[in-house]
């Protein structure tokens, strides 16, 4: 009698996959994923049950491209048939010289070139039953948050960042597949959106803000238009839209009415990088900066539960004594409540690399230690504040010990987190409302509000 093969017992090809890096990559992680799923692969938890393993790097700082390189050598050498893809990838031969074994490589959101890498080295299931890919896609994120990428690249030049000669100019996604995409993960139960690109707030330049319909009207491909569009989905589920790289352009004023409102967190991530105007220039930054200050002030009065998130660099080449006191001013006049800061690196291919003025390690050091002491006192003097009062909490985890979740002050993995005792009765994704009992630095301390 000839046996009838149900879907489930024809060997599937398993494929491993390290993602390192930013939230962006893992973006891209997700939709090679979610590519390798709909052709009938199956994802393998651990090197030992992978076929094969695609490496999805990271090439921005040195540290990154040596962590790069590492999990490379050890994906090599636990399963030893690896594809590496990624920002790293765009140089292939700094890959292919440490790491002759490896089988492919090929750059950033370079999907069609993954997949065909893939398919050379291990076929996809020849049979049409396996569709197991949810409507949304795969996300690596736990499943009541998940990141919207918008576009790809970067017009901006700024001499320490090598981003755009990896990822190219600004490629915008058309709003009406952005806010489909949103809506889908509303469907799919996500309960936080978080808007990621490298430069949100050029969002559609390169589509000169084309209009395209979702729902009842035309959309423009811009800003403002999307965050009326992912509003309407709060307004509708509650879900919570988290904005993160913005810049400090003026049509950024347009939305402070919805954070004011609720329908968009009133939480943006600015990475302002410095203050002075003389290193700025030297950084080749975007906007400028010289007003921002007051733009902050003026953003903290129409929506006062505003909080900033930022990032910056200490040491840039030819930062003088008096160029890090007015950062350190701004920080004091701005409050930035949430700040990481990095001390310079010279970046292979970066022009910052060859600028004269070099700062020494030492001063770097030092330097970094005075801003984080101020960074810590304005974080510190917040989460005090915050004592005594009712906030609202997304929940990311929950063990017998309690509860961990996030304020919407606090963006999953870099910022701060909300711990509660009494967790019975709470799960991931539940939004909860809680009262504050304690606070130190970027962390709160809450009991279930009754
Ligand atoms: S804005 Fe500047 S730092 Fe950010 S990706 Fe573009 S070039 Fe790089």
């Amino acid at each position: 009698m000839e046996r009838t093969e149900k879907p489930t017992d024809i060997p599937q090809p398993r494929v491993g996959i390290v993602s390192l890096g930013c939230p962006k990559a893992l973006v891209d992680s997700e939709r090679i994923i979610t590519r390798l799923r709909a052709e009938g692969y199956q994802i393998a938890p651990d090197y030992k049950g992978a076929d094969l393993v695609l490496v999805n790097t990271c090439g921005f700082l040195d540290t990154a491209r040596d962590e790069s390189l590492e999990a490379i050598g050890e994906a090599l050498a636990e399963n030893g048939k690896v594809i590496v893809t990624g920002c790293l990838g765009a140089e292939a031969s700094v890959i292919t010289d440490r790491h002759p074994g490896v089988l492919a490589v090929t750059g950033p959101h370079q999907y069609e070139q993954v997949m065909d890498a893939v398919h050379a080295h291990l076929p996809a299931p020849d049979h049409p039953f396996v569709s197991l890919v949810p409507e949304s896609g795969v996300r690596l994120t736990p499943r009541h948050y998940a990141y919207l990428k918008i576009s790809e690249g970067c017009n901006n030049r700024c001499s320490f960042c090598i981003i755009p000669s990896l990822r190219g100019d600004l490629a915008s996604r058309r709003i009406d597949a952005v806010l489909r995409e949103a809506e889908g993960l509303v469907r799919a139960g996500v309960k936080e959106i978080l808007v990621i690109s490298q430069d949100t707030s050029a969002y559609g330049l390169d589509l000169r803000y084309a209009a395209y319909p979702w729902r009842d009207r035309q959309r423009q491909t811009r800003f403002s238009d999307l965050c009326e569009g992912l509003g309407e989905l709060q307004r509708e589920s509650g879900v919570w839209v988290r904005l993160h790289y913005v810049y400090p352009y003026p049509h950024v004023d347009d939305v402070m009415p919805m954070m004011a409102d609720g329908r968009i967190l009133p939480y943006l991530d600015i990475p302002f990088q410095h203050s002075s105007p003389a290193v700025l220039k030297q950084m080749r930054r975007p906007a400028n900066i010289e007003r921002t200050a007051e733009r902050i002030a003026r953003w903290r009065s129409r929506a006062p539960e505003l909080v900033l998130r930022s990032s910056f660099i200490v040491g840039f080449p030819g930062e003088t004594e008096e160029d890090f006191e007015h950062l350190l001013d701004w920080l004091r006049e701005t409050r930035i409540e949430r700040a990481g800061c990095f001390r310079y690196e010279n970046v292979a291919g970066a022009a910052s690399a060859s600028l004269p003025g070099q700062v020494p390690d030492e001063v770097k050091e030092e330097r970094w230690h005075r801003f984080m002491a101020v960074q810590s006192e304005i974080a510190d003097a917040r989460a005090q504040s915050m004592v005594g009062r009712r906030i609202e909490v997304i929940i990311d985890e929950v063990d017998e010990e309690g509860a961990i979740g996030r304020s919407k002050a606090d963006a999953p993995d870099i910022d701060g987190s909300v711990f509660i005792a009494d967790a019975s009765g709470l799960t991931p994704g539940d939004i909860v409302r809680v009262s504050v009992t304690a606070g130190e630095q970027v962390d709160l301390w809450a009991d279930l509000a009754g």
